[in-house]
């Protein structure tokens, strides 16, 4: 097969002498969705601008669909689109000039480059601004104006830096649809981001990436079921005056309406709901008391630490 993203043995000291990437092996199937995590300083951005040639490598061999980075650079920038962090864009310009202009950068005509143009800013929401000088955008329509300029020249590969820093939750919803569509239309996507959340919810497989080296490399269901205990937080009708026996739950009163139950792998929340509803509780609500894939990302952090000591 060949992949949309093969790495092999990246490494980028940076002229201070950071060694920012210290020897990463990478590889993402076409048409995946795949996250890139990690603290901050991991490296994430360093490995995303190399694959985008905004950061040069020190070592090791990048290729996209197949194509060397060394020796096909130009066709390897052709496509990819990206979206770094920061708001690059010429704020004077009108948010449509911005796409359109971009798309002249990668040799559209004046006539697709429009077409293109509106196909994205209606798809992004952004067609009533398209007149709007840009500057006066809110933040979560510049992060939309940059995806729109990223996807003028309908790369192959479209890479997210953080893409909802700074996004409120309703829009953040409204940009995973958009992604997941784009990604179900072909488009492979990497991410990187702190929202951990966000990946759970989009990608189908994730590295963790920690002090320049990989840590793990793997799909997000396995990834998730690796998780030995999940503890929900459960509302109830009624006070819960003693805490009714439920086999192999471990189960708290915190609250008089409100139970906390530690669940591991195999056990099913149906089985605590029945017990409780013996007792004449019902649930009104449920949530996850912690984020699982946080809990694993910091337990895998500790655990790379602890060895690199
Ligand atoms: P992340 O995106 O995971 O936060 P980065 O790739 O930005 O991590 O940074 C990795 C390391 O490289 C950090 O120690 C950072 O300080 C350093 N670094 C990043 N960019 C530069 C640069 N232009 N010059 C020197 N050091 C850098």
């Amino acid at each position: 097969m060949t992949f949309a993203v093969e790495i092999f043995r990246l490494k980028k000291t940076y002229a201070g002498g950071v060694e920012a990437l210290k020897g990463i092996d990478l590889t993402i199937e076409p048409g995946d969705f795949f996250a890139l995590l990690g603290p901050n300083g991991a490296g994430k951005s360093t490995t995303i601008s190399i694959l985008c040639s905004l950061v040069n490598k020190s070592e090791g061999v990048v290729k996209v669909f197949g194509h060397d980075l060394d020796t096909e650079r130009n066709w390897v920038k052709m496509q990819i689109g990206v979206v770094p962090q920061e708001f690059n864009f010429n704020q004077f310009e009108p948010v449509e000039e911005v796409v359109i202009n971009q798309g002249g950068f990668y040799g559209l005509t004046r006539q697709k480059a429009r077409a293109r143009s509106a196909l994205l800013l209606k798809q992004l929401g952004l067609w009533d601004k398209r007149k709007t000088m840009s500057r006066q955008l809110s933040g979560g329509m510049k992060r939309r104006l940059m995806i729109a300029r990223a996807l003028v020249h309908e790369p192959r590969l479209l890479i997210l830096d953080e893409p909802t820093a700074g996004v409120d939750i309703e829009l953040r919803r409204g940009m995973w649809q958009f992604l997941s569509d784009i990604n179900a239309a072909g488009t492979t996507i990497i991410l990187t981001t702190h929202y951990l959340e966000e990946a759970e919810q989009l990608c189908r497989n994730i590295a963790i990436i920690n002090e320049g080296r990989i840590i793990k490399h793997t799909n997000m269901r396995d990834l998730l079921n690796t998780v030995a205990q999940e503890t929900f937080v459960l509302y109830c009708n009624r006070p819960i005056g003693s805490m009714p026996i439920i086999p192999a739950a471990d189960a708290r009163i915190i609250e008089p309406f409100v139970l906390e139950v530690d669940l591991v792998q195999g056990q099913s929340l149906s089985d605590v709901f029945e017990v409780l509803r013996g007792h004449g509780i019902e649930v009104l609500r449920m949530k996850n008391k912690t984020n699982r894939l946080e809990e694993l990302f910091l337990k895998l952090v500790n655990q790379s630490n602890e060895a690199s000591q």
